[in-house]
């Protein structure tokens, strides 16, 4: 017998018919004699139409009430699925964040697990073979004992935290994929799926943009080494045979991986925003005038790319930040004027980072210079560029988004043949 955390997202659980697949799922598992802690997202779209009243209710909206709202679309799939379960005969119980507890910090909208109890859940595997049915995404502040959320795309991460908790054996991922891809196959229906792929590929892969799994879902895999399988909730429960290996990827440690290419995946976002400020003062300061400013006001930061000045004197900057933050950062800049000392900002909104990750970097010189020729063949300009050990990200045109991730694609081999 095992003890496994199956993971369900929005698409999975989108109305009361895809909920009985889900627990169809769940009993394939219960059935094989697992026990079986299940996360459940919001129904599709859900927490997007949450997020659009707090903003129509007020822009400015206090973020402690923005999570007792966005926290409720899970509350609701959570106690739906337990239902259905129930009604097939299966033990199970809903758990909101705060009952279990899921305690976090207190940044909310962004929230990070800070600490799970999992005694309960698994007396009640060992008393009543019971299935837990855990809202995602949610958790409570302990000191405020107020409701928090993890930020977008934050049920991977509770799934992963409570496999933790519990000392799962795995930790499924349920989605609309039946894998990790190397890129995001709506968008190259070349992708091929991965089998396995390293948690260092995957955590480039998904802050990179990629957003099959939450950035932190894929640190917690790492740092506890739990192994996470990203697989299709499409599948038919009755065709998977339980004893043979479904298809989907398996995130895992780098040791377990044996073939092992220069590139892995391509991940692109479009969610970027890039501020130049021009004619700085070549001096020293001048930087932390500008970084020091953004960084109190909590906007992250990404590329920054400064020249190196011709005549000593001055020289332009220029950085990335989330399209969402874009005015804050842009009204950020100019409050500090005269404390930067610029001539001006140029500003631009309808840009995109194209990133190419890959473990195999590592050890290969000349991977980022290839992939500026291909992009010059198609004629794609190059805004900025940044490079890490293991990836390197280019700026463009949001336009040519598209264009630049198929041809890098191509260029790489990862085209399935
Ligand atoms: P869920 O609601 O199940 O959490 P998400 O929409 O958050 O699902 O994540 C799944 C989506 O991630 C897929 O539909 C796919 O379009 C996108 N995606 C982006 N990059 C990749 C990738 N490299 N491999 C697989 N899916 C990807
Ligand atoms: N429902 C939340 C969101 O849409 C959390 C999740 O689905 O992972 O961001
Ligand atoms: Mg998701």
């Amino acid at each position: 017998m095992g003890r496994l955390v199956m993971k369900f997202g929005g698409t999975s659980v989108a109305n009361i018919d895809r909920i009985r697949n889900v627990a169809r799922h769940v009993k394939r598992e219960v059935d094989a004699g697992h026990n079986v802690a299940v996360v459940v997202s919001a129904m599709a779209g859900k927490t997007n139409e949450l997020v659009g009243w707090c903003g129509d209710a007020s822009p400015l909206h206090d973020a402690r009430e923005y999570d007792a709202v966005v926290a409720s679309g899970e509350q609701v799939t959570s106690g739906l699925l337990a239902i259905v379960l129930q009604g097939m005969g299966i033990q199970a119980r809903s758990w909101q964040g705060w009952q279990i507890p899921i305690k976090t910090s207190d940044a909310h909208a962004s929230a990070r697990i800070l600490e799970i109890d999992g005694s309960e859940i698994s007396a009640r595997f060992k008393d009543r073979q019971e299935v837990a049915v855990i809202a995602g995404f949610q958790g409570i502040n302990p000191q405020t004992n107020r409701i928090t959320t993890l930020g977008r795309g934050g049920s991977d991460t509770s799934a992963v935290a409570i496999a933790a908790a519990i000392r799962a054996d795995r930790c499924d991922i349920y989605t609309d994929v039946d894998g990790v891809y190397t890129t995001d196959p709506r968008v190259v229906p070349k992708a091929r799926r991965l089998d396995k792929i390293a948690f260092e590929d995957m955590l480039e892969l998904a802050s990179q943009g990629a957003k099959v799994l939450q950035v932190r879902s894929v640190e917690l895999g790492m740092v506890h080494n739990m192994p996470v399988f990203v697989r299709s909730s499409f599948d038919k429960p009755e065709d998977i045979d339980p004893h043979g290996t479904p298809p989907g990827t398996l995130i895992c440690s780098e040791e377990e991986i044996m073939e092992s290419h220069v590139v892995t995946g391509i991940a692109f976002s479009k969610d970027e925003a890039q501020i130049s400020v021009r004619q700085i003062e070549d001096k020293p300061g001048v930087a932390a005038a500008i970084f020091g400013p953004l960084a109190e006001a909590n906007i992250n930061v990404d590329m920054i790319v400064q020249n190196v000045s011709e005549d000593g004197k001055t020289t332009d900057l220029t950085f990335t930040v989330p399209a969402s933050d874009y005015t804050r950062a842009r009204d950020t800049i100019t409050s500090a004027k005269a404390k930067i000392g610029y001539a001006r900002l140029d500003t631009a909104t309808d840009v995109a980072k194209v990133s190419v990750i890959g473990s195999g970097m590592r050890s290969h010189a000349g991977v980022a210079a290839q992939a500026f020729t291909a992009l010059a063949g198609r004629n794609i300009n190059i805004r900025a560029i940044t490079t890490s050990e293991i990836k390197f990200s280019v700026l463009i045109d949001a336009a040519y988004t598209e264009l630049a991730v198929r041809t890098l694609h191509t260029l790489y081999g990862l085209d399935q043949t």
